[in-house]
């Protein structure tokens, strides 16, 4: 059996526990190896390894950690088709889309890092009249914690590790227990970079046993969090007692709202991908879906004919689409919102069946679904599904719209299809949301700041703001 082990100091090393988890293969359900369930003791280890690299490293010259940060992500760039099936084979998802997507993300996100270290600077303000000047200094935290999920594995591990690491911190990573393998596959890579031992360690494990021992260790002293909405609930209570730094960025049921005046060709080919990227397992993902009266027969018409012309297949095939979700318990609770939905009246206007692909009938696959809703507030509009199920229904006004948007305990992001300029602005202002797409989606540019409001998190990732986050801010004041 295939074993992954946790990277310590710069080694490979089997649990002190001897406690292992199966890891599954989505696209056919078997168990294809295993993972560590690290335990307290082993976190402690992590912890005693990044606290000893850390004097050092916080005292590296930024172009050295700069050199590095790059160094890895050419060598991600090098490795790109063996993460990219890597990643595929963990998550279910197709291997072109983390060959476009995941892993030249995961390099971007250290090359990004490597570079905008060096331009990070620390500002002065001169006291006129008090004869004094401030400058404040932005220092390293320490030893850090950062957690990451399932849906976009390294893209998302990366994405905290990168600053965290830029910024002069060493770290105690967990990927999500579910899809380990390119973390585990990072550690050689940190290696071959030259990332002295300690800077980076990874542990693996169950959120309840390793996460946990993370977030209650009391010199971890920062915790960049990103997962669903409850876990970060759970860490709030943990960490905050203990005046812990905390990033959370969680949930979203973000809406796609879509004027009639828009440029209609676009639209409809970006609401197809920003419906089913990822399998809808993206917390961007526009799952609710609202179209103006005016448009909203032909929208229904050609989106669904564009939604069946999408194939779910195995991830390795070069014409698939959509691949397998990630597990089976979240398989499950995908299709029980159908359900919900039948039960709410919604009409299911395409989809809504497990899909058998022959050789790999265990696999976890489902269509892509589009629901008809006749109120934004049945529970499939309210509640996040993180799956390949969205929901339509048509709109008057726009007043009518924004306060259907806003009307969720979620704000992470909304998107906004429409070429009026003024109505654009409005809509912008009053969207209870951390980002606001018009036009597209998924456009990132790296140095903005990136979360949501309300259930969907606290803090900003992104840009300086995460070297804000991985910094205590020092404000030092001079009398002359
Ligand atoms: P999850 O909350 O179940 O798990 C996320 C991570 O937290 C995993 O590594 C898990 O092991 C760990 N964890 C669980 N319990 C823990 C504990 N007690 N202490 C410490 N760590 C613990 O989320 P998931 O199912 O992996 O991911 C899906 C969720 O993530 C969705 O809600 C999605 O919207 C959200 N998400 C948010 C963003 C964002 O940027 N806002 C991005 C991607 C995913």
């Amino acid at each position: 059996m295939n074993k992954i082990k946790n990277y310590i100091n710069g080694q490979f090393l089997n649990p002190s526990s001897n406690v292992w988890i199966d890891n599954y293969c989505p696209a056919n359900g078997k168990v294809y190896g295993q993972i560590p369930n690290a335990s307290k003791a082993d976190v402690e280890n992590a912890y005693i390894a990044a606290k000893s690299a850390f004097p050092s490293w916080s005292e590296t010259t930024l172009e050295e950690r700069s050199r590095i940060l790059i160094k890895i992500s050419e060598l991600l760039e090098a490795n790109l088709q063996r993460f990219a099936e890597a990643e595929s084979k963990d998550n279910g998802k197709p291997v072109s889309l983390a060959k476009t997507i995941d892993i030249p993300r995961a390099a971007s996100n250290f090359r990004f890092f490597g570079n905008a270290i060096t331009q990070f600077a620390s500002e002065s303000h001169e006291s006129i009249g008090q004869d004094a000047i401030n400058y404040t200094l932005h220092q390293p935290i320490g030893v850090v914690g950062c957690i990451s999920p399932w849906n976009l594995p390294l893209y998302l591990f990366t994405w905290k590790i990168a600053p965290a690491i830029a910024a002069g911190n060493c770290v105690v990573a967990k990927p999500s227990e579910i899809t380990p393998m390119t973390a585990y596959l990072l550690g050689e890579i940190c290696t071959e970079a030259g990332l002295p031992r300690g800077v980076l360690n990874i542990v693996h494990g169950l959120g309840s046993t390793t996460g946990q021992a993370i977030i209650e260790h009391p010199d971890i002293k920062a915790i960049s969090f990103t997962g669903g909405t409850e876990t970060g609930a759970h860490i709030a209570r943990v960490a905050a007692p203990m005046f812990k730094k905390l990033s959370l960025e969680l949930g979203g049921k973000n809406p796609n709202i879509i004027f009639a005046d828009c440029n209609y060709n676009d639209m409809l080919e970006t609401t197809v991908r920003s419906s089913f990227a990822n399998q809808g397992q993206i917390c961007l993902c526009g799952s609710r879906i609202f179209v103006e009266a005016t448009i909203y027969e032909k929208f229904k018409t050609d989106f669904v004919k564009k939604v069946k012309q999408l194939k779910v297949g195995h991830p390795s095939k070069e014409d698939t689409n959509i691949g397998a979700l990630v597990s089976k318990p979240h398989l499950e609770k995908v299709m029980q919102y159908i359900d919900i939905a039948k039960e709410e009246d919604g009409t299911i206007l395409y989809g809504g069946n497990k899909v058998t692909i022959a050789g790999y009938e265990d696999g976890y696959y489902i269509e892509p679904t589009i629901i008809e809703v006749t109120t934004d507030e049945c529970r499939v509009n309210q509640e996040e599904i993180f799956g390949p199920i969205v929901t339509i229904m048509p709109f008057n006004t726009e007043d009518h719209v924004l306060q259907m948007a806003n009307k969720v305990k979620y704000g992470l992001s909304a998107t906004l299809w429409t070429n009026n300029l003024k109505r654009t602005m409005r809509m912008s202002n009053q969207l209870h949301a951390g980002i606001i797409w018009v036009n597209t989606w998924m456009l990132r540019d790296l140095r903005t700041p990136f979360g949501g409001v309300k259930a969907s998190g606290v803090g900003r990732e992104g840009g300086f703001e995460a070297f804000r986050f991985f910094t205590e801010a020092k404000n030092v004041c001079i009398k002359y």
